[in-house]
């Protein structure tokens, strides 16, 4: 069966194939390259993904589910998630693990099974148009995941009937679609601006092709969605100024305003001025029910104002990167510009000018991550030779007994990786002890994302009364990580169980069946002729 690569995004997604010796990029049922990573659940049960869904945001708000991707692998206490909340339609609950859920018609949807329905579509179009079934893939994620995330995208996979070969860093994936049109041994900087998130890596590609990131680094809540809102909120602004209403309190007046605030957004890149135009009845206002209209002109210099923090944060990113690949801005030879909020001209101005001299490349910023992910799947299944060695933009440590963070990889470090560091028990006597893994780079482990912990109990004292206890820690080649423990004294190991995140694999499993059932009913509904 066929492998192909998919770039799960936070507002499309898009799949593609080796074939013949090249990448073809997919086009979904509707015959698009790129199919919206919208769901929607209507009244009677129905669900819809796909450029449908996507029609369905301003009808069926509260169960039209999008960006997502924003929300997969977080916890509900993250402040992240009341942002999302804040510009969502849909109602986002705690689920009883600490995650931040989806309120469905009749149940919590987790942001993986929801991700794991758009996936389910991209693979039946797939599917449609290389006329075969397609059990394998490499799924795309920004750089910045963190283990958490890796691991819901996973999941995400799994629960769609796919054998995820790979997960693999979307700008290193765009640097491998480039790859194939290399000419000489090269520094890259792929500076990849999506709906949702911000990645920056700096790439060594050489001449056989090798490709060799030096290091990533972003902020997984900085996207397009955050130029929308901060264009949602100026609107807002001068509505309440003349209506003494705020759009944003209505849950239709919000969605639709949205996606008004999007399209003008995207029309600034090519037009000098726009307005934003929601004809009567946008809102029914004051005890005399008043239907008005919203109508707000809009100039590019009023957008480039309103989001240039936005864009100074990501040339902060970049500047952060050089420094921990140990470059100058000289010493970049390209810079690629991925995902599709780099079409703001304010944002290409501002990388030509933070990188100098550096040419820019600016491929089909929608479908190139899709075209790496097929390459390295041809990778993955022996169509291709590709040498790929990434990087970790984490640290992966133990909070020790003092509450310090003790790093045993750090940030940057090449992956796969594994490290074995021995501690020592604090107390006499002591029988027991506790490791708690965390990912990140902070000093203060409560800063760190907690990826679990393990109880080692029954542990002997060496010679000298001292318990060593070999803790090694492992980053897989998806950037997911686990971790052991021995204890020398005795010779037990204990594997870390992660504690409350993520979905079991009996919840896995369950949702997939669902999914696959779902699948067949809609298919045997399907009138054939
Ligand atoms: P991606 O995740 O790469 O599909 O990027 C999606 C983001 O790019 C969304 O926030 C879009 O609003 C934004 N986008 C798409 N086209 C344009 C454009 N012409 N100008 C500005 N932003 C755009």
């Amino acid at each position: 069966m066929t492998a192909i690569g998919i770039d799960l995004g936070t507002t499309n997604s898009c799949a593609a194939v080796w074939r013949g010796g090249r990448v073809d990029v997919l086009k979904d049922a509707e015959g698009y390259p790129v199919t919206p990573s919208v769901v929607s659940v209507r009244e009677n049960g129905e669900t819809i993904v796909g450029r449908r869904a996507a029609r369905e945001l301003e009808i069926n708000p509260l169960h039209c589910y999008r960006a997502v991707k924003r929300l997969i692998g977080r916890r509900f206490t993250d402040p992240q998630v009341k942002l999302t909340q804040e510009t969502s339609a849909f109602e986002i609950q705690p689920a009883e693990n600490g995650e931040a859920w989806i309120q469905g018609r009749d149940q919590l949807l987790s942001p993986s099974h929801i991700s794991a329905m758009v996936l389910a579509r991209v693979k039946a179009s797939a599917e449609l148009a290389l006329g075969k079934k397609i059990d394998k893939a490499v799924i795309t994620v920004p750089a910045f995941f963190n283990d958490a995330q890796r691991k819901a995208t996973l999941a995400a996979g799994e629960i769609a009937g796919l054998r995820v070969l790979r997960i693999i860093n979307e700008p290193t994936a765009a640097a491998m679609a480039l790859e194939l049109d290399r000419e000489s041994p090269q520094i890259v900087a792929v500076y990849d601006l999506g709906g949702g998130t911000f990645d920056l890596s700096i790439l060594r590609v050489d001449a056989e092709g090798e490709i060799d990131v030096l290091c990533s680094n972003g902020d997984t809540f900085l996207g397009g969605e955050d130029f929308d809102r901060a264009l949602v909120d100026h609107v807002a602004e001068a509505f309440i100024a003349e209506h003494g209403v705020d759009p944003r309190g209505d849950v239709l007046a919000r969605a639709r305003l949205k996606l008004a605030a999007e399209e003008a957004k995207c029309e600034l890149s090519e037009a000098e001025q726009t307005r934003i135009l929601l004809p009567k009845p946008f809102m029914v206002i004051g005890v005399e029910r008043e239907p008005v209209a919203l109508d707000a002109p809009l100039t590019r210099a009023t957008l480039e104002q309103l989001t240039a923090p936005l864009i100074a944060r990501t040339i902060e990113i970049c500047a952060l990167a050089l420094e921990d690949a140990g470059l100058s801005v000289g010493e970049i030879d390209r810079v690629v510009l991925v995902g599709g909020q780099t079409r703001m001209p304010a944002v290409q101005a501002a990388v030509k000018s933070f990188f100098g001299r550096a040419t820019m490349l600016a491929p089909d910023p929608d479908q190139i991550v899709a075209r790496g992910a097929a390459v390295m799947a041809a990778a993955l299944t022996g169509q291709l030779a590709v040498e790929l060695s990434d990087v970790t933009p984490f640290a992966l440590g133990v909070q020790s007994a003092r509450d310090e963070m003790i790093n045993l990889i750090p940030a940057q470090h090449k992956i796969p990786a594994r490290k074995t560091v021995a501690f020592t028990t604090v107390v006499p006597d002591q029988d027991a002890v506790t490791v708690r893994l965390r990912q990140g780079g902070s000093e203060d482990p409560r800063d760190n994302l907690a990826l679990g912990r393990f109880d080692l109990d029954g542990v002997r004292p060496g010679r000298d009364g001292r318990v060593i206890i070999d803790v090694t820690a492992d980053i897989d080649a998806d950037g997911v990580m686990t971790a052991s423990a021995r204890d020398r004294g005795s010779g037990r190991v204990q594997n870390l169980t992660v504690e409350t995140m993520g979905l079991s694999p009996r919840a896995i499993e369950r949702l997939a069946k669902q999914l696959r059932t779902r699948a067949r009913e809609a298919a045997e509904e399907t009138p054939r002729l």
